[in-house]
């Protein structure tokens, strides 16, 4: 199948913002995460398909060379830890294995969790996880339960690969070595021993639920703690709740993605939140105290002062987002003001707004019609 363009995967424009990229990328990897389309293999492509767009079109130099080049410019880049997603993921190996395809063109592989290296001892796979973080719990912090998938000791067999107890058997065709010589012309060849596929050992009657790695795929649940903060797009780490290693390997991590949620009254830059507020028009010309709904819902003050604009953009100091450094140190809080022309007036209303006219009427009447003539700005 024709690899498609990575502006086309994630549906953004070639000149398209890193933020845009990101976001599309978010909303595709949400939509076809495969916790929410379990067993749907086109999902699970679609998934793949925008990691891989979003892995390179998110680093600067993957992305300089894909636009030059097209996916030639990719050759020698991907497989190596040029930074970006791929190297904090363990060389490629996720939960999802989003680069595993590229990983394998490389290296000539056959897929990561069913070939068995010459190296028997190896650390399980780091694992990601993409959560989805309350905008408010992002900024506070907060406990969560996340549920996924994990290769662990296998029950049936304690982890020991074998049906019958009887355990590992050094092999008989290679002698534990795990590899075999083999003539081809005039070299000899080492490669890896055909019976026990390099593991040096054989398991006479394997495990039929493990088929003898000692290792099943097993739900995990695990409490997260997100920290205060926390950013949209930051790893955590939760060290050793990859994937298990086998033969006693370490297990490898687990990388929580962290997405956060918009929120339909505040914006989040840095530590800073923006909202709006509306304003009667006498507040805004006589100035007051008006009271704002904080991101804890506690209610805040905010000075009026006299003669406020609409549009203008005032400051709460330390309303804001707590310092993911420092969290006793809070970003500020900017409240743009909508001023609200009434629709409606009593007439006791009316009857003092047309007072009040007058004055002002009185006062600017060598004012021509044009000069309140002012520029669009758009
Ligand atoms: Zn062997
Ligand atoms: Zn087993």
């Amino acid at each position: 199948m024709a690899k498609r363009d990575y502006y086309e995967v994630l549906g953004v424009p070639k000149g398209a913002s890193k933020e845009d990229i990101k976001k599309a990328y978010r909303k595709l990897a949400l939509k076809y995460h495969p916790d929410r389309n379990p067993g749907d293999k086109e999902a699970e492509e679609k998934f793949k398909e925008a990691s891989e767009a979003y892995e390179v079109l998110s680093d600067d130099k993957k992305r300089e060379a894909y636009d030059r080049f097209g996916f030639a410019g990719l050759d020698g880049m991907s497989a190596g830890s040029s930074g970006g997603f791929s190297s904090g993921f363990g060389g490629f190996e996720d939960i999802f294995g989003d680069f595993g395809d590229i990983f394998d063109a490389f290296f000539g592989g056959s897929g990561r969790r069913t070939s068995r290296s010459s190296s028997s001892v190896r650390r399980g796979a780091d694992l990601r996880y993409d959560l989805e973080v309350d905008f408010v719990d992002a900024a506070f912090g907060t406990k969560l339960e996340v549920s996924y998938t994990r290769h662990a000791e296998c029950d049936t067999c304690s982890g020991t690969g074998s049906a019958d107890g009887r355990g590992k058997v050094v092999c008989s065709v290679c002698g534990g070595s795990g590899r075999v010589r083999r003539s081809s012309g005039f070299f000899s060849i080492a490669t890896d021993c055909p019976n026990c596929h390099g593991e040096g050992y054989v398991i006479e009657n394997p495990c039929r639920k493990c088929r003898g790695t000692g290792l099943a795929e097993k739900k995990q649940r695990i409490k997260i703690t997100i920290p205060p903060g926390v950013e949209d797009g930051e790893r955590l780490v939760i060290p050793k709740m990859g994937d298990a290693g086998q033969n006693g390997a370490p297990a490898g991590d687990l990388y929580i993605v962290v997405h956060i949620k918009e929120h339909d009254k505040f914006i989040r830059h840095g530590n800073d939140v923006y909202c709006a507020v509306s304003v009667s028009i006498t507040k805004a010309i006589l100035g007051g105290e008006i009271f704002v709904k904080g991101l804890d819902n506690s209610l805040l003050k905010l000075k009026l002062p006299s003669g406020t604009q609409h549009g203008q953009l005032l400051r709460i100091r330390g309303a804001g987002i707590p310092r993911r450094s420092n969290p006793s140190v809070r970003g500020d809080m900017y409240v743009e003001i909508h001023i609200v022309v009434p629709e409606r007036l009593s007439s006791r209303e009316k009857e003092l707004f047309e007072q009040l006219d007058k004055v002002i009427g009185e006062q600017k009447s060598d004012l021509l019609s044009r000069d309140s003539i002012i520029s669009i700005k758009r």
